[in-house]
């Protein structure tokens, strides 16, 4: 593989290594080792319980952000290797992506970043990155798991120029205006095509959404009707799938063909020459304004639906109430955020519950405001 990709591609010629010098891993790569040393972190593991739309107990089938990492991951793989570029790199930057999410999903993001207004804000990104950066404790020599830059970088897939101008040279690109490697770029796009599919196939699952809704959109229409076509008597889950594959199989087509297409108009001779250019990797402008429709659609019928409403407010009344009970009395927090409030109490809680899953925020609610002593 290392001898196929191309010259703008990830590699240990053009790597701007890790913070802490380490020997050079035997028989892989510095990007696998990045992707294992990820999957062996105590937050990937945690992904497993955390929401991506749907409360982690409310059925068996639906999408974690655990199972949603690994079709992000899998997705952006095959673009990373349609390209030629470095899959290993990609493969990490898509597990890593969500590490930092707070349980019940962007109602719990957005509960903590309120609790945060006023001691610098909490941002998934930024908190993925201080997961591997400073949370995880498992090396001898070393807090985090001592992630290569290029990984690092692809994780801050967004960040405020205020932030950026604290975190040194993984900030530089947001002063610079410049783009990330195009592995990175591949993580954010192969995000949306995941979300945005699965997203469809559990609100129809659910019953939040139905078909006849669906039809109204683009995207979904057009491949629906080419599966009735093929298949006339093709009915319930199984037309679902058929359909959803399909889709998913048209942008990542596209996103090859468009990307290659904008990487030969430019023709790169370095990363240099990839960061200073706008966006490589994109869809062609059918499938973007698609996308937008789908998004939309979903947004309205899906995520503001209220039934998903209810779980929202839910949940961010459970991260609220967390928030203040530990802000009255740090006492309450467990001893190592403990230590860890000395020096900055609310961010040690913002941690602690940006870390929690779902059930332990729901248990830890439970523990802290029931009157029921037992
Ligand atoms: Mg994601």
């Amino acid at each position: 593989m290392a001898d196929d990709k191309v010259p703008y591609a990830a590699g240990p010629a053009n790597s701007r290594g890790r913070q802490f010098r380490e020997p050079a891993p035997r028989g892989r790569s510095e990007y696998q080792r990045d992707r294992d040393r990820i999957i062996h972190s105590t937050a990937f593991r945690r992904l497993e319980y955390k929401t991506q739309v749907f409360v982690n107990h409310e059925g068996d089938l639906f999408r974690t952000r655990l199972t949603h990492s690994l079709e992000v991951a899998q997705i952006g793989r095959s673009v990373a290797r349609h390209l030629r570029l470095d899959e290993d790199l990609t493969e990490a930057i898509t597990l890593a992506h969500d590490l930092g999410h707070t349980p019940f999903g962007h109602a719990g993001q957005d509960a903590l970043n309120a609790c945060m207004k006023p001691y610098g804000g909490f941002e998934h990104n930024l908190q993925s990155l201080r997961v591997v950066d400073v949370l995880e404790q498992r090396y001898g020599a070393f807090d985090g798991l001592n992630l290569t830059f290029e990984t690092r970088e692809g994780i801050l897939k967004h960040c405020s120029l205020n932030n950026a101008r604290n975190l040194g040279d993984i900030g530089e690109r947001f002063i610079k205006r410049q783009r990330p490697g195009l592995e990175a770029q591949i993580a954010n796009l192969a995000d949306e095509i995941a979300y945005n599919n699965h997203d469809i196939d559990d609100g129809l699952r659910s019953g939040l959404l139905d078909l006849e809704q669906l039809s109204t959109v683009a995207i979904f229409r057009r491949h629906q009707r080419a599966v009735l076509r093929e298949f006339p008597k093709i009915e319930g889950r199984r037309q679902v799938h058929e359909t959803v594959r399909r889709m998913i199989d048209t942008l990542i087509t596209d996103l090859n063909r468009q990307s290659a297409a904008s990487i030969r108009d430019l023709a790169p001779e370095s990363i240099a020459d990839i960061r200073r250019a706008p966006a490589l990797i994109r869809f062609s402008d059918r499938i973007r304004d698609e996308q937008a429709e789908l998004k939309r659609f979903l947004h309205s019928n899906l995520y503001r639906h209220y039934r998903v409403s209810r779980m929202s407010s839910k949940a961010r009344r459970i991260i609220s109430d967390l928030f203040q009970a530990f802000m009255n009395e740090p006492g309450l927090l467990p001893p190592e955020f403990q230590a860890r409030a000395q020096a900055d109490t609310p961010r040690a809680i913002a941690d602690y519950i940006a870390g929690m899953t779902d059930r332990y925020a729901i248990v830890e609610h439970r523990r802290l405001f029931s009157i029921d002593i037992s």
